[in-house]
């Protein structure tokens, strides 16, 4: 009997623990399933992780000059652009011979030619009180192709798109993104609502978020300080001649400059600078009043009948023009770029100069790896490139920050002093236009040469206070001019970060090697 028991007890537990494996086997065969399906049945993370290396939002000028160079590293792309038609806008439509240089390396330059009527520029035009001066670029020493390039934004942009979608590796969607996908710190991916307006998800190891000044996705990824210094007031002047052909034209005007440059072979782009948020209403007639009344005087009398007959056409586009510093809070699995990532006042035109200088070391800091999965690793790696971009992106941010001030108008006595030495500065000639205006072309964007510049002007206004001879007041306005130049410059330069602006070298980040570099390292300092 009690034999029976026995066997009875060793049958049932036998039992019990082949049931018990059974259902343990067929649970984690679930729970591997539903780890790879989200809550919408999509698809999810390792498998398409695996088809996709990067996700860029927004195939803008950044975004899509980014596509295509990592499409043709043989990067797999996936781009979300929320309006594929071309764009209509204000906004770059100059690109510095230093940003075509870019252009040239990435491959894009024939995106910004003859077949979108693009033209060449050749320098500026200054304008002050009735003179002018002519600053040309220093371009002797470059191939003949190499010149400054304007046009309009939308046909650039949607050539480079074209160029892109050729490369079968890069995927280009219209889509809007909503949200970026953070998993335990790592961004993963993006949600975003496609063409038909469902919402769907994509996944990559790396995401670069290009989706321009107006970016809704930048705070999480970096602490965004925004600045907005003034508007600019965009008109397409027709059937006129430049005074300078193939120049860009500045007004030093009151209470801000107004531009001039050409857009095609038959327009001219006018870009009125109107400080603060607020612009006088188009709706209202209140902006025609002010362009003709305010604008008009100062405008140069060769464009003035083409700018009364724009005004009176009444197209006339408004813009905000920001500026702020690149902060970014290095994120595994994601990057900034473009003015998401940074922005300047556009009076120099820099903005498509950084945001492609951008792109060609961001190709060259990844181009050594073989997939991005070890995010950690990658956004460690990565920090190199917050630093290796400062020379170039904050010569550029600084110039036109400080060049903005120096330009605009002002009550103060030393200002205007300070304004009129930059202008006579600029047409003493040699060096003296020469230095800043390759620092303005991204030819030669070297920081500790603007400081120098900046303060050589600062100088000069000060030595022609002292001419015929030194009067107490003039001594004083001289100290003031110094306070106030001084007052202009330093905070910018503090935003920039005067160490990684002047002495990249000495930021531990400069030196970072590629991952694979240092797994290797590891591992052999791990034999040794
Ligand atoms: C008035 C003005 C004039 C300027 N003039 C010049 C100039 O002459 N020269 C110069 O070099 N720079 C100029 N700039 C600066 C220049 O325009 C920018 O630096 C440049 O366009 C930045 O490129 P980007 O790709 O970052 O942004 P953008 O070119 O604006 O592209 C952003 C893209 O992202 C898309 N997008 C936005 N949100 C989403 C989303 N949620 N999902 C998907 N897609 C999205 C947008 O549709 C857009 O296509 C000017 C700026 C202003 C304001």
């Amino acid at each position: 009997m009690v034999y029976e028991y026995v066997l009875a007890g060793v049958l049932v537990s036998l039992l019990s623990s082949v049931f018990f494996l059974i259902i343990n086997t067929t649970y984690s065969e679930k729970k591997e399933d539903v780890a790879n399906v989200s809550e919408t049945g999509v698809f999810l993370a390792t498998e398409i992780e695996k088809s996709t290396d990067v996700v860029i939002v927004g195939a803008g000028v950044a975004g899509a000059a980014l596509a295509y160079t990592l499409g043709k590293e043989g990067r797999r792309v996936h781009v979300i652009e929320r309006d594929l038609n071309e764009p209509d806008r204000i906004v770059g439509e100059l690109l510095q011979p230093g940003g075509y240089l870019k252009l040239i390396e990435l491959g894009l330059e024939d995106c910004a030619n003859e077949s979108i009527d693009a033209q060449k520029v050749f320098g500026y035009a200054l304008y002050k009180n009735g003179n002018d001066t002519k600053l040309s670029y220093p371009l002797e020493t470059y191939s003949s192709d190499i010149a400054g390039r304007s046009f309009h934004n939308g046909r650039f942009i949607q050539r480079m798109r074209e160029r892109a979608a050729t490369l079968s590796n890069v995927k280009i969607e219209q889509g809007t993104v909503t949200t970026l996908i953070e998993e335990n710190g790592t961004i993963r991916g993006v949600m975003y609502k496609n063409k038909a307006g469902e919402e769907m998800r994509t996944y990559a190891p790396l995401t670069i978020v290009c989706d321009g000044c107006f970016s809704n996705l930048r705070r999480s990824i970096s602490t965004p300080n925004i600045e907005n210094p003034s508007c600019f007031v965009g008109l397409i002047l027709e059937n006129c001649e430049l005074p300078h052909a193939n120049h860009g034209h500045v007004i030093l005007g009151d209470p801000s400059p107004i531009l001039f440059y050409p857009i095609s072979s038959t327009e001219v782009r006018c870009l009125v600078d109107v400080p603060g948020t607020k612009v006088p209403s188009v709706a209202n007639g209140e902006m025609a009043q002010y362009l003709k009344t305010v604008v008009a005087p100062q405008v140069p009398h060769q464009l003035l009948k083409a700018f009364l007959a724009a005004v009176d056409k009444g197209i006339i586009r408004t813009m905000q023009n920001k500026s702020m510093p690149a902060a970014p809070q290095p994120t595994p699995g994601a990057i900034l770029l473009g003015d998401a990532f940074n922005m300047r006042h556009p009076l120099t035109g820099g903005g498509m100069t950084v945001a492609l200088s951008d792109i060609v070391l961001l190709r060259d800091l990844l181009r050594p790896l073989s997939d991005f999965n070890d995010a950690p690793a990658l956004c460690d790696y990565l920090e190199s490139f917050y630093t290796l971009r400062k020379p170039v992106s904050s010569t550029i941010n600084t110039l036109a920050g400080a060049l903005y001030k120096v330009f605009c108008a002002s009550p103060d006595l030393a200002r205007q002093e300070m304004r009129e030495a930059c202008f006579d500065y600029l047409s003493l000639g040699g060096i003296c236009s020469n230095g800043p205006i390759s620092l303005l072309s991204g030819l030669n964007p070297r920081p500790i040469s603007l400081f120098l510049h900046f303060f050589a002007v600062a100088v000069y206004g000060v030595g022609r206070l002292m001419i015929p001879f030194p009067t107490p007041k003039r001594m004083w306005l001289g100290a003031r001019l110094i306070v106030s130049a001084s007052g202009i410059i330093f905070p910018i330069i503090k935003a920039e970060g005067v160490r990684q602006m002047f002495f990249p070298a000495t930021m531990p980040a400069y030196y970072r090697a590629p991952p694979v570099h240092r797994r290797i390292e590891t591992r052999t300092k791990l034999k040794c």
